[in-house]
């Protein structure tokens, strides 16, 4: 959108007779560190246009001198060509006082006042480069920190803004005599490219075995003894350019559990590097839009589904699932290793339990010794360290599973009408905040449990780095409900320090706000149905809520209806152990004495006569099914059972379904399991009954949006990240004539409750 903003201008008639005034162009949007200015550069030189480019606080700007028809031209070429990494927001031009320039030329930047620019993040490594670093001929050849204008990591070495190399890790590297040439020439793909360096003036890579010998300085024979040391069943810590990676051979079995028991991770899945797309393509099956994902500039790991061809021994990559978490190189060390091996590698970050991803040469060491048998590291530092982002997809829906490396901090294209600073603190176990500042709203990439320390050391000093980067200080500091969340307390002692009002915003309605502030649908005219299931949340009424409905309409969000509560018992302890679900949710609990000792289980049924905490947890609605239907009893990660229990759901390809609540009054967990063994025990069989399950709960949603007469569908919490829930929703929902909202941009799960926090204050409070 281009706004034209009528200035001083004075008009001269140019040597050729026509009317020439000086312009000036301003841009605004994902536009530093992805090429703009070099392409404003090129693009000025075939118009022959004369004036100068440059960075500030807000974006990019342009002067120049020229004809109205030339302006229009210019606009029209910009609008339309514009860097692929490059996200236009608005552009606007004023004419400004006459003036007369000799070239056109790229001027240093200036920074004028408070930062207003989306942050760019890091670029997987684009094709052109990938060919110079395997063409022997090239001065790039094996360079493993190989970029361009268009790829590289960005937000992972950002030290201030704009982007300019000083503001950069790359700052203490000296360009060559070569690079600096690079960067001074129009034509080149690293013409003003910040991040340009190369084996003789760039990072410089060392290979170090478990007891720091260095074995290994050049690329060639790093590749070599790696190679030598992965086939041989060895782990590799390799210290990518967002943060360090655990890798193994994925076809060696012995090196994979070898991996798990030293990292203490029994079953979670691990993601699987492969060398190319082709590979991919040969084992497993892939939709259109999940190879565009894997080839994308985010470069995030899929979970593709394995096939017959699937070479990987999946059953220790991914024990009882059917999806393998599959990625391609994302940078040119990457590209190098995996081009060398030819083999796909088991590719994990780089943490002990629960720990952020590591991104310090000693920290490796120091935490890590106990783990691998040969260290990669290299000299540039790297001030944001990001996870790999994960995607699924369900039928016509990007599901994110984890918002990081790629995404985070892309925009989410919601712009303020509050010109306050706000920060929101978000949720405590999948951790992030967002910052609203100048009408623009920062959501941080994902942080992780902050009950643990060195996560939330993290998400704390990330806070910091983003409200000195934007010179901020809070005037409104949202925080959960729940006032026992790491983040709603260091938001309190925030609040106090810059002297902050503090808001409270009520987990469920967070979400809701989520999916409604992604899709623009506070604006609607029309009401919408808000369904938020997750694990748990602290309600209004002070039970644990997980299973909500609620409407919206004229900036007021109620809660309409609820799972039928149940008990609480036994804190975490519930979240790990499924049986615990069903013995809490049926009514008939004798059903599942079987699953409990004698001692658990007058224990567990003591418990329940003095409990009064009840949840309505859809979360613990799907253990409780997964326990009754397949037996799965206890979690060794987070929603592992409900994570078979899709599987299992995917195995069924009928069309027709169990209604396991025909007829019920209300929302009854009880009677639904009930149902459920009941037809377990007549014989149906049991990918059936998971998918009728899954389908009785989108049933519940179509049924309570025609009762309320309601079009929209909006659906936020971690139980939409099930892909077979949101297919039998959304076949429902088109069946039916309603429109059927998720997260996109964000992920489903606590993720996006900073966000949603934003969104609520701003649309539901002020
Ligand atoms: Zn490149
Ligand atoms: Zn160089």
């Amino acid at each position: 959108m281009v706004r034209l903003v009528a200035g001083q201008g004075k008009a001269q008639i140019c040597k050729y007779g026509s009317i020439v005034k000086t312009y000036k162009i301003e841009i605004n949007g994902q536009v530093q560190g992805v090429g703009f200015r070099p392409f404003i550069y090129n693009l000025a030189q075939k118009l022959e246009l004369k004036g100068h480019v440059y960075n500030n606080h807000t974006g990019v700007l342009i002067s120049t001198t020229c004809t109205k028809a030339t302006i229009e031209k210019f606009l029209e070429d910009i609008q339309n060509n514009s860097p692929k990494a490059s996200v236009i927001d608005q552009m606007s031009l004023h004419e400004v006082p006459y003036e007369d320039y000799e070239d056109f030329r790229i001027k240093p930047n200036a920074k004028g006042a408070q930062l207003n620019l989306p942050l760019t993040p890091d670029f997987a490594i684009c094709d052109s480069c990938k060919s110079e670093i395997l063409d022997p001929n090239n001065r790039r050849y094996q360079y493993a920190f190989t970029t361009c204008v268009h790829c590289g990591p960005r937000y992972a070495i950002t030290q201030n803004y704009p982007f300019e190399r000083h503001h950069t890790s790359l700052a203490s590297f000296e360009m060559c005599p070569k690079c600096a040439k690079e960067y001074v020439h129009p034509q080149d793909i690293r013409f003003h490219s910040q991040t340009n360096s190369c084996s003789t003036c760039g990072i410089q890579l060392q290979l170090y075995d478990n007891d720091h010998n260095l074995i290994g300085k050049t690329t060639s024979s790093i590749l070599e003894t790696v190679q030598k040391h992965l086939s041989a069943g060895a782990i590799l810590a390799i210290k990518n350019t967002s943060g360090y990676l655990l890798c193994c051979d994925a076809n060696t079995k012995t090196a994979i559990q070898n991996l798990r028991a030293k990292k203490k991770r029994p079953n979670k899945p691990f993601a699987i590097l492969y060398p190319s797309i082709e590979q991919v393509k040969k084992e497993f099956r892939c939709s259109r839009k999940e190879i565009e994902a894997l080839q994308s500039s985010i470069a995030p790991i899929v979970l593709l589904k394995n096939t017959q061809h699937t070479r990987l021994s999946t059953s220790s990559i991914a024990p009882n699932l059917k999806h393998t978490g599959v990625m391609l190189p994302n940078s040119a060390l990457l590209y190098l290793l995996s081009n060398s091996l030819k083999t796909p590698l088991v590719a994990t970050s780089a943490n002990i339990h629960k720990s952020p991803i590591i991104a310090e040469n000693d920290e490796v060491a120091k935490q890590l010794k106990d783990v691998y048998d040969i260290v990669l590291h290299h000299n540039l530092p790297i001030k944001y360290p990001q996870d790999d982002s994960v995607l699924k997809y369900a039928q016509n829906n990007r599901l994110v599973l984890r918002r990081s490396r790629g995404m985070s901090p892309s925009h989410i294209g919601v712009s303020l009408k509050t010109r306050k600073c706000i920060l929101a603190m978000g949720s405590n176990l999948k951790s992030t905040f967002t910052l609203g500042l100048l009408s623009r709203c920062y959501t941080s990439q994902y942080f992780g449990d902050l009950d643990a320390y060195e996560v939330f050391s993290r998400y704390k000093s990330s806070i910091n780095s983003y409200l000195n980067l934007f010179e901020a200080k809070p005037d409104t500091i949202i925080i959960d409900t729940n006032l026992q969340y790491q983040s709603s307390m260091l938001g309190e002692e925030l609040a106090e320090f810059h002297k902050a009002d503090v808001v409270n915003v009520q987990h469920h309605k967070a979400h809701f706000a989520s999916v409604l502030g992604e899709h623009s649908l506070f604006e609607s005219k029309d009401k919408v149905l808000g369904v938020v299931w997750d694990g748990t949340g602290l309600g209004e009424d002070n039970q644990i809520w997980g299973g909500e409905f609620f409407c919206y309409q004229d900036r007021q969000i109620k809660r309409l209806t609820h799972l039928d509560y149940f008990d609480w018992i036994a804190g975490d302890k519930m979240a790990k152990e499924p049986r615990l679900s069903l013995f809490c949710i049926l009514d008939k609990k004798e059903k599942c004495k079987e699953k409990f000792s004698k001692v658990e289980w007058k224990l567990y049924n003591q418990i329940l006569q003095n409990n009064t905490l009840k949840t309505s947890s859809i979360g613990r609605l799907f253990d409780a099914a997964a326990s009754a239907l397949l037996d799965c009893n206890f979690n060794t990660f987070e929603a592992e059972a409900s994570m078979i229990l899709e599987r299992v759901a995917a195995d069924y390809k009928g069309k027709s379904y169990i209604d396991l609540l025909a007829g019920a009054e209300s929302i009854s967990g009880s009677l639904l399991l009930d149902n459920l063994i009941s037809e377990k025990e007549k014989g149906i069989n049991l990918p059936k009954l998971a998918a009728s399950f899954l389908y009785t709960l989108a049933l519940v949603v179509i049924n309570l949006s025609k009762a309320e007469d309601i079009k929209i569908i909006a659906c936020s919490g971690g139980v939409f990240q099930n892909a077979e829930l949101v297919n039998i929703l959304s076949e429902l929902a088109s069946k039916e004539a309603k429109y059927l909202k998720i997260n996109r941009n964000l992920s489903t799960n606590d993720e996006n409750i900073s966000f949603g926090q934003l969104m609520y204050y701003e649309h539901c409070i002020i």
